[in-house]
């Protein structure tokens, strides 16, 4: 494959998922189809792209299919097995590479290659016994958060814990999955970066912005961040460390702490298009899924610039979607619903983003009221 991949070209998607969606929206905008890998019949990303494969991940023809079907291949979803990447790698350019992924896949390796680039992170311990798990605890103290290394997402497969009694239990039941303990971080908010590169090394790194969760699954985020200058930068310089320390091409987001004493610690990678960025689809020039689509298809970067400031908040669960017709008639909220039928407690079924003039990011109080309908409580808007 010559790049950059020429209109008409098909981009090949590896999850259905919004994320995959959102790219193909992009991708259709640049001229390009998508073809999407979902074992998923009615996708919110099959939905709108030009071919689905429908298969498992784990499915040799189907992955095979699926590649001889696109031009290039990426991701929304980045659980595909080693032997399921090397089987893409081999018939087609895979961006980002399969050794990301890999990385990013499992939160000791992600932990290791951080450390290794020199991106501090909250202290750790590989755990795979109790007797481990004691040792670990005796070194990083209460609190501790005890985590699989692989496959957790939204708060899946983890657990806090205060003393003895809570470790030995959560050991119990998460084990026998390879475990990894953390130092809690007595975090001041949660922030993140989204980055693209270029297989020219070329980057682009939108604005620092601030996420808040809740119960484990991001609610709302502000571009930017409400933090000090210095801290938003330690943020952009760690995101642009990472991707090149990775060698990405492609798009990658990097989630952190901001500590107490304000210094920034990296949470995690994710190879893809991010929750967080969201908001980039209607306050950037270029969103995070156009840049993604770009890097992906060898198009040229352009700088991340951000025309207005923005708030995004998520629509989970059924109690949220539920609010749409409200949402659709309140002046200056932009929707997007991602088509899925069966809204289940705790799934993302579309997002609101509200934007401020550059610069007039206001108090709680005004974002509440701008957020209408979806207005989350003041405790949640209040921020770091
Ligand atoms: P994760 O699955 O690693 O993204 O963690 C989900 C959420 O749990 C994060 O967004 C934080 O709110 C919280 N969390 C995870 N790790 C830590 C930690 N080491 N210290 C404090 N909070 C954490």
């Amino acid at each position: 494959m010559i790049f950059p991949l020429p209109p008409n070209s098909t981009i090949g998607i590896v999850g259905g998922g919004q994320l995959g969606r959102m790219s193909a929206l992009a991708a259709a905008r640049l001229g390009y189809r998508c073809h999407v890998l979902t074992p998923e019949p009615d996708s919110p990303a099959g939905q709108v792209c030009a071919g689905i494969t429908l298969g498992d991940y784990e499915d040799t023809q189907a992955l095979y299919d699926f590649a001889t079907r696109v031009d290039v291949i990426t991701f929304e979803f980045e659980n595909v097995s080693a032997a399921g990447l090397d089987l893409l790698a081999a018939l087609k350019p895979v961006r980002p590479a399969p050794s990301v992924l890999r990385i990013s896949q499992d939160r000791i390796t992600e932990k290791t290659f951080l450390n290794d680039v020199g991106v501090a992170t909250a202290p750790w311990r590989p755990v795979t016994s109790q007797a481990e798990l004691r040792a670990a605890v005796a070194e990083l103290g209460f609190p501790a958060i005890l985590k699989t290394t692989r496959l957790g997402y939204d708060g899946k497969g983890q657990a806090l814990l205060r003393g003895p009694g809570e470790a030995s239990r959560a050991f119990e039941e998460l084990s026998p999955k390879p475990l990894i303990l953390e130092g809690f971080v007595d975090f001041a908010c949660e922030i993140s970066v989204v980055v693209a590169r270029g297989a020219d090394g070329t980057m682009a790194a939108f604005d620092t912005v601030e996420n808040g969760h809740r119960e484990h699954i991001l609610d709302i985020t502000f571009a930017p961040a409400r933090i000090a200058e210095v801290t938003a930068a330690a943020a952009q310089a760690i995101a642009r460390r990472v991707a090149a320390g990775l060698e990405l091409v492609g798009l990658l987001a990097v989630e952190m702490f901001v500590a107490a004493d304000g210094r920034v610690l990296a949470n995690e990678i994710a190879p893809r298009p991010h929750n967080s960025g969201h908001w980039t689809i209607d306050a950037c020039p270029a969103s995070q899924f156009e840049m993604h689509v770009r890097a992906v298809a060898g198009l040229p970067l352009p700088t991340a610039v951000r025309h207005s400031d923005a708030v995004m908040k998520n629509l989970v669960g059924p109690e949220e979607e539920a609010l749409w017709p409200q949402i659709l008639a309140t002046p200056g909220l932009i929707p997007h619903h991602y088509g899925k039928t069966e809204a289940r407690p705790g799934r993302k079924m579309g997002h609101v983003t509200r934007l401020f003039s550059r610069g007039g990011l206001p108090g709680a109080f005004a974002i509440a009221a701008a957020l209408g309908p979806v207005a989350p409580k003041e405790a949640d808007v209040k921020g770091g």
